[in-house]
């Protein structure tokens, strides 16, 4: 549970030596709670007191980490039952079932088609991560693990063999699998193939109740890399259980249910479609790792669509890197236009501009992803921002004329820029950038 300033302040030295880097204890606690800074950073700080304060300060839900160091991926690691009470961290990652019952040509099809479903989207390459392999005791299993597993995915391993398992994480060297020992397996079982191999494993059970007692007798024995998998076999009783889950370690406390929750829309119905719905449903509410039958694009997309806008954290706007973005092969003659580092815009403008098939330069200003209209308002995106950019950038280096294209918007900054800018001649483009296009193909330096 996140700790409170006061309950930090409570466990440090309160000597005010600034060691930290801040003037007072109190502020360094301040700072800690806000995970702005670490309890490391305290100098002074008794192991006991570190001790106490990482275990009360630990997020509710573990993380776990699976992968290798390109592919890695956390599950959990939560903190919050709705995304706007803070944020949410770690996106499900989605995978593809490759049951071992399919021929080897779907399992093909379905590989090729999966690693090639890549997205970019606001300077983001959106995909699916995960590969789950299924043994279903016709001896093909190691040999689909060692196709999977070249592609460079994530892995889940899934077995009623505790041996077979071991085996396909031998395959695996250099990335870190999640295993599932499937059916009915006693608590030993599952230490003993945990701690053989050093990997995560998943704890499954028709009930919470079982799911509880099976995490606490692991968590004893010092295993505490879990996934749980509630077995259900309806989504409404999915839905139940991931919230209850969910409600369990964050505000309960119930630290048996504080694991990433694997969820299997494949499972549930062999109709796609469904799965796509059910997966949908499991991504908005809590799931941690979520796995379909199969994936093309008109599934795959709209899904990593909905990860996205639920796991960007709602305090901070998406924002694009300040500087001058070139937009086709720009000659000295190419426009030159401002526009502000809110992504969206940045995207619909340099969109509109690749539309125009006129090359350009777009200078794009930090305005701590504000929108143009909004920046302007909040003197985020002004004369004197603008025009100590273009002089950072040299873009004088780069052109022969000296036009700047102003949004059309924020008309009220022309007159100072001018000032700023001496010799520059600035101009207003269209307030909207479904314009750009007709204004660039018109425009002459
Ligand atoms: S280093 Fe520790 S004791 Fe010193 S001011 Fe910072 S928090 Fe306080």
């Amino acid at each position: 549970m996140a700790l409170k300033p006061l309950d930090i302040f409570k466990h440090l030295p309160k000597t005010n030596c600034k060691e930290c880097g801040f003037p007072t204890c109190l502020a360094f606690a301040m700072q800690v709670a806000l995970g702005k800074t670490e309890l490391a950073n305290c100098t002074q700080l008794s192991e006991e007191s570190k001790k106490r304060l990482s275990q009360a300060s630990s997020p509710p839900i573990r993380t776990i980490t699976l992968g290798s160091e390109k592919s890695k991926v956390n599950l959990g690691g939560e903190t919050v039952m709705f995304r706007h009470e803070k944020t949410f961290y770690n996106p499900p990652p989605i995978g593809i079932l490759l049951s071992e019952g399919l021929s080897d040509e779907e399992i093909d099809r379905r590989l090729e088609k999966f690693c090639s479903l890549i997205y970019e989207r606001v300077g983001l390459t959106l995909q699916g991560e995960v590969i789950a392999v299924e043994d279903k005791g016709q001896g093909r299993f190691l040999a689909t693990v060692k196709k999977a597993f070249n592609t460079g995915k994530c892995l889940l391993l899934i077995s009623p063999e505790a041996e077979n398992l071991i085996k396909a994480a031998e395959i695996c060297q250099g990335t870190k699998p999640l295993l599932f020992l499937a059916g009915q397996v006693p608590t030993e079982k599952l230490a003993q193939v945990a701690k053989a191999t050093s990997l995560p494993i998943v704890v499954s059970s028709n009930t919470l109740e079982g799911i509880a007692k099976m995490t606490a007798v692991l968590s004893d024995q010092g295993v505490t890399d879990l996934v749980i998998y509630p077995e259900v076999n309806s989504v409404g009783t999915l839905l139940k259980n991931l919230v209850l889950i969910r409600r369990a370690a964050i505000h309960g406390g119930v630290r048996q249910l504080g694991y990433p929750v694997l969820a299997m829309p494949a499972r549930l119905t062999d109709d796609l479609l469904t799965q796509t719905m059910y997966a949908c449903l499991a991504i908005a509410k809590y799931a941690s790792l979520v796995i379909l039958s199969d994936l093309s694009g008109e599934i795959l997309f709209p899904l990593l669509l909905e990860r996205l806008n639920l796991f960007t954290d709602p305090q901070r706007p998406l924002a694009t890197v300040q500087g001058l973005y070139e937009i086709g092969q720009p000659g000295r003659d190419a426009p030159l236009l401002v526009t502000s580092n809110f992504s969206l815009t940045y995207f619909i403008v340099s969109g509109e501009i690749q539309n125009s098939r006129v090359p350009a330069y777009l200078l794009v200003v930090d305005t701590e992803g504000l929108s143009v209209l909004t920046a302007w308002a909040a003197d985020k995106l002004n004369a004197e921002k603008i025009a100590t950019l273009v002089k950072q950038t040299k873009i004088e280096e780069k052109i022969d004329h000296r036009t700047l294209i102003l949004p059309g918007v924020v008309a009220g900054i022309a007159g100072e820029l001018e000032e700023e800018l001496p010799g520059w001649k600035i101009l207003l483009g269209p307030r909207e950038a479904a314009y750009i296009p007709v204004f660039l193909k018109n425009w002459k330096p």
